[in-house]
């Protein structure tokens, strides 16, 4: 019998848990673990049936995670908590004997930078071990990924321009609010923009490169180039792409908040002292923001994201944009999370899927591309994600 283990229970865990509870003929034992068992009591309760444990971990502490993953057992442990227990959740992986999945990369609590090195650098431990870790197995990194895997294997003889677009047409009511963590989002899309071309890295101020792009269903949506983890695993494992970039649409509210949250240093991860209280900027902003996962409720509107792609196949160059389309209020009614959350929660589940029926399963680390992208795409149409293709388009990029 598959069992799985959670951790995390925010938005993305609430989608992953109903998602996984959903499929018993795979996954046969399921517990919900995290830093708040109330809120993982609320998620099982939710879901009913009693489908699923819960317990609390502490999984900054890897003697914590050890001991839970030890009584428990599981095949994997999904991490859905923050990007920050990322390598102390892979060390007890590692302790333990169990395997590991992921959808956003390590990055240093004091230090706002993502990179994949520390985590590539577990790759001959997680080998040696006979053990599997999947990284970046959300929707943008993850079906991203998987989309640009596709394009190469069905579309391409060789891929050359990656354009990633990443658009949420959704609207919460509320004049501003991070669709996930306040502060890894805010982390995110505060640094300064960055893109792979003709062999090297160019960097841009945020948010400097701009252009309206259409949407299919949508619309035309202001879309601004941000780096994005995905592009450092995507252009060493492509490496025909000439250029290879990500756009993200932002409304003009959202960006004034954000220069304003800038400009007053309320995004700093510096602490300061506060009547003899140490506190860190960003993380008391998010404690006043909306709860992403509380945003769900009044979400109207769709999120679209896709792979706009430019290559050769047979001599002619061709394109290809593969994109999936997510209404909020469809998320919601499903799993009491907006689409964000959901569009998350639904490729983990199918990365766990994947692990457990022994077809993403080899010792090392690996991001999701490095896999065959075909059964994971498949299940894309089955569990509330499905894709559309278009072919020889013109692709505004
Ligand atoms: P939330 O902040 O809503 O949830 C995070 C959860 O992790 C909370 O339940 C939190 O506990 C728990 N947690 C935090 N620290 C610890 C700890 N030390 N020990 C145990 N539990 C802990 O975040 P989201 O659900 O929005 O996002 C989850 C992850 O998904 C993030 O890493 C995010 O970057 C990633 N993500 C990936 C995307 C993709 O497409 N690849 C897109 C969106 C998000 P508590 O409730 O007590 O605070």
């Amino acid at each position: 019998m598959s069992k799985v283990l959670i951790i995390g229970a925010g938005g993305v865990g609430t989608v992953a848990a109903h998602k996984i509870a959903s499929v018993p003929e795979v996954f046969g034992d399921m517990m919900l673990a995290s830093r708040t068992k109330s809120k993982c009591d609320a998620i099982a309760a939710a879901i009913g049936g009693n489908r699923i444990r819960t317990a609390q971990v502490d999984a900054d502490h890897v003697p914590e995670l050890a001991a839970l993953i030890r009584s428990y057992r599981p095949d994997l442990v999904v991490n859905v908590a923050l990007p920050y227990q990322d390598l102390t959740i892979m060390d007890a992986c590692l302790e333990t004997g169990v395997s590991y999945l992921d959808t956003a990369n390590y990055e240093p609590k004091d230090e706002a930078r993502f990179e994949y090195k520390w985590q590539w650098a577990y790759r001959e431990k997680f080998k040696n071990a006979g053990l599997t870790a999947i990284l970046g197995c959300g929707f943008d990194p993850g079906v991203t990924g998987v989309y640009t895997a596709y394009a190469a294997k069905h579309h391409f003889d060789e891929i050359q321009y990656l354009d990633i677009v990443d658009c949420n047409a959704g609207d919460h009511g509320h004049p501003f609010a991070t669709n996930f963590n306040p502060e890894i989002n805010i982390r995110e899309v505060t640094q300064k923009g960055k893109y792979w071309e003709n062999g090297k890295w160019l960097y841009t101020e945020p948010h400097e490169i701009h252009q309206p792009l259409h949407y299919p269903e949508i619309g035309p949506k202001e879309s601004y180039v941000i780096y994005h983890e995905e592009l450092e695993s995507l252009v060493k494992n492509f490496p025909t792409l000439k250029r290879a970039r990500f756009w993200m649409t932002f409304g003009q509210e959202y960006l004034t908040h954000l220069r304003v949250i800038r400009n007053i240093g309320m995004a700093s991860i510096e602490p300061v002292m506060y009547r003899g209280m140490e506190i860190v900027p960003i993380q008391f902003l998010k404690a006043v923001l909306p709860d992403p996962a509380d945003l769900g409720k009044n979400y109207r509107g769709w999120t679209s994201i896709g792979c706009r792609i430019r290559g050769l196949k047979n001599g002619r160059e061709q394109t290809y944009y593969v994109y999936n389309n997510c209404s909020h209020e469809v998320a919601y009614r499903e799993t009491g999370t907006q689409a964000v959350s959901y569009t998350t929660g639904v490729p983990v589940m199918i990365g766990a899927m994947m692990y457990m029926k022994g077809l993403w399963k080899k010792p090392g680390v690996f991001n999701v591309e490095e896999f065959d992208p075909d059964p994971f795409m498949e299940q894309l149409n089955i569990h509330g994600l499905p894709w559309k293709e278009q072919f020889d388009v013109h692709l505004e990029l």
